[in-house]
């Protein structure tokens, strides 16, 4: 039997066309409006009925979220941490989010491969779980009053568990993944809901599939999905990001299998046998425009499934809402782009056979050809030649960015709109500097920074300055909670016209004696956040762009900048989801940062920075880019670097994080000096740095101002 509508996408963007959603948050925070609600109920009513204007036939629902789907399914499934239980329903929410004074928020880490946030639940060993909401049946309903049936949307069971991480003080060698038979209650509950409310289908979405799992979590998936498939409704299995693999015969008893056609491969089709496969042919990880011809994927497939309908490969969370809004964007560029909008149009055409072929391939196809390995002399002889810094133990720095306030906004928009020239805005931007600088004086930082303001967006700000990458005015895509990137797009080969960075760097430098860091983004990071090229390999887009780096980094060295930061927080984001297509990235990946940064001289010290990295994981890569020192999430993360294999003979300097600086709290000195204190008992003090886990950009300085002056004195506590 088919019942499946014939189009459909895996989820949609949430934040809103404006991001509507994002206003509506922070004044919700702020206190100054209690519009939050209405706000949301109106964006995902726009999304339904948008959807089907457009044409598309299976719509789903509860894709919608306030601050993030992992957390939302936390808190449908109770699995709520005990401290934050006291506290009523939102304000709960938001403080699992986003902390309070007096909490520190749940653990916040990147969703697979993806510059996506999520947080990551925290399981016990014997919590009850429990339907402790009724979101995904209330916005079915809604849906349904807005005379739409939707296909409502379940983050499946064994990725949230997956994801999760064992509560503090649980039983040593406890995984959430054994929890699953106390967990299956729930999801058979909540379908028995869903189907009760009128749903036909329900997707799960299960990307986790697609990463290497046991044999004992492919058990796992086969008796969560023999129990689920017969809880009442449809059961649709979304894996995507990559190919179910092993994961796919353990799927036998589900009705629908949503496969990513655009990461993955076909599968063994036999597996196909009688169900429903939605063909996800239509990118929601890029902004190029889809080639009819990936409708001989979807001939391929029928002949073997019940059914074959045109979706999209993964949600369409990761892109922009609508190119069409670009109109500063080169013509000839934007005829080969799709945003979500134009996705949608692309799935509907291919269901109908009626996708029309457009200028889909770029115009300047030109690889990138350097196979140097590059090298600076052994770290013990740089190590010598920087100690002209004069640094004491335990230097205290920054990781680039301060607070970007709203003059500096303002001024900036000034700018784009015309009513502020640039010699205006730059002397604003110098000022901002010198302030930064000032306060960096006052607080008693060693290793200064300039702060960034120039910099809309760390990405960005290098996207705009390099030829070969366009920006976009309102391509802005979630990253976490309120927050927003404009994601550039990498659309032919990547030159450094003209230095980008060194006259800041001098500006700030010229106003003190301690030391400035010029700070850079790193290839694989400027890569990561934004969408690239596909007609040569994503190796080659980074090689060009560490190549442009290299020129940089010799240009502030030569202006007199004795310590280079070159960021790269997605280092790790990258990294391909199965363990077998790992070391050729990191190889490739690693030797692009060095070509970056081995121009530099051994005195130069050149340090990098690292977000999110479960830093264990990639310990030994972080030691092959052989920067001089590593500053490296660590707070929020729990400090896992610290009992990372091998950290003990880490030999280079290491600052790992200790402030968190996604919550506007503001840890006391006492706090800080505790995990200083935990640091050296695992690194000689030669080797530390003091340093908060990230930027400051999205923090306000008086935050900023009480939280440093802690960590500064925190550090002058342990030096003694
Ligand atoms: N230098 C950047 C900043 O401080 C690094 C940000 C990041 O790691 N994401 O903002
Ligand atoms: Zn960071």
């Amino acid at each position: 039997m088919t019942d499946f509508p014939a189009s459909t996408v895996l989820g949609y963007p949430r934040i809103g066309p404006r991001r509507e959603l994002k206003r509506a948050l922070e004044s919700y925070w702020d206190g100054s409006s209690d519009r939050l609600q209405a706000t949301a109920a109106q964006l995902r009513a726009q999304t339904w009925l948008r959807l089907r204007e457009l044409g598309l036939a299976g719509i789903p629902s509860n894709t919608f979220s306030l601050y993030d789907h992992v957390l939302d399914t936390a808190v449908l499934v109770d699995a709520v941490p005990e401290r934050y239980r006291h506290l009523p329903e939102l304000d709960r929410y938001f403080a699992m989010a986003r902390g309070t004074q007096e909490l520190p928020p749940l653990r916040m880490t990147k969703w697979f491969d993806t510059n996506y946030h999520y947080l990551v639940p925290e399981i016990d060993a014997t919590s009850p779980f429990r339907l402790a909401s009724d979101k995904p049946a209330a916005e079915y309903r809604e849906a349904l009053a807005l005379g739409v049936d939707t296909r409502p949307v379940l983050l499946g069971p064994i990725t949230f568990l997956l994801l999760a991480q064992a509560a503090p003080g649980s039983p040593e060698g406890f995984t959430p993944l054994s929890r699953l038979d106390d967990l299956l209650p729930v999801y058979t509950a909540v379908l028995a809901e869903l189907a009760e409310a009128g749903a036909t289908w329900v997707q799960l979405d299960e990307p986790a599939l697609v990463t290497d799992l046991t044999p004992g979590q492919l058990a796992a998936v086969r008796r969560a999905y023999d129990q689920l498939a017969s809880a009442g409704p449809k059961i649709l299995v979304a894996g995507y990001f990559g190919d179910l693999g092993e994961a796919l015969p353990a799927l036998s008893a589900v009705h629908g299998i949503a496969l990513d056609l655009v990461r993955g491969g076909l599968p063994d089709l036999s597996l196909l046998r009688g169900k429903t496969v939605v063909a996800g042919v239509v990118s929601g990880r890029d902004v190029w425009r889809t080639s009819p011809d990936v409708l001989t994927l979807v001939d391929r497939l029928r002949p073997h499934a019940a059914e074959v309908v045109i979706g999209s490969s993964c949600p369409l969370l990761h892109v922009p809402y609508d190119v069409e809004q670009e109109t500063d964007l080169d013509p000839d560029l934007r005829d080969r782009l799709a945003f979500a909008e134009q996705k949608v149009r692309e799935i509907v055409a291919l269901s109908r056979g009626s996708l029309l072929a457009g200028p889909i391939s770029a115009p300047v196809p030109a690889g990138f050809g350097i196979t140097a390995t590059a090298t600076r002399s052994p770290y013990a002889i740089r190590a010598k030649a920087q100690a002209r810094l004069g640094l004491p133990p335990v230097p205290t720095t920054t990781i680039g960015s301060f607070p970007q306030t709203g003059d500096l906004r303002e001024a900036r928009a000034a700018l784009a709109a015309g009513t502020v020239d640039v010699a205006e805005y730059e002397t604003r931007v110098r000022a901002e500097i010198e302030h930064v600088i000032r306060l960096q004086e006052r607080l008693g930082l060693d290793v200064l920074v300039h702060g960034e303001p120039e910099r809309n967006d760390m990405v960005q700000y290098f996207a705009e300055h390099l030829d070969g990458c366009a920006v976009t005015r309102h391509g802005w895509v979630q990253s976490y909670g309120s927050r927003c990137t404009r994601p550039p797009i990498i659309h032919a080969d990547v030159k450094r016209a003209e230095p980008i960075t060194v006259r800041w760097a001098t500006h700030a430098q010229s106003l003190t004696d301690r030391p400035v860091k010029g700070m850079l983004t790193g290839p694989v990071t400027i890569v990561a956040w934004s969408f690239v090229r596909r007609d040569i390999p994503l190796r080659d887009v980074v090689w060009q762009l560490a190549d442009a780096l290299r020129g940089e980094v010799e240009d502030l060295e030569a202006a007199g900048i004795g310590i280079i930061q070159v960021d790269e927080p997605a280092l790790r984001e990258l990294l391909p989801l199965r363990q077998s297509a790992q070391p050729e990235y990191l190889e490739w990946s690693v030797g692009a940062y060095r070509w970056a940064t081995s121009g530099a001289s051994d005195a130069t010290q050149i340090h990098t920075h690292l977000c999110y990295s479960n830093a264990g994981e990639v310990l030994a890569a972080i030691d092959a880019l052989d920067a001089d020192v590593t500053t490296i999430e660590s707070a929020r993360s729990g400090g896992t670097l610290l009992t990372a294999p091998g950290i003990a003979d880490y030999s280079r300097g290491l600052g790992p994080g200790v402030y968190d600086i996604h919550s506007p709290r503001v840890p006391d000195v006492a706090e800080i000096e505790e995990h200083l204190r935990k640091i050296l008992r695992v690194l000689p003090a030669d080797r530390v740095w003091a340093n908060p886990d990230c930027g400051l950009k999205t923090r306000a300085y008086a935050q900023v101002e009480a939280a440093l002056a802690n960590l500064v004195a925190a550090a002058a506590r342990v030096r003694g």
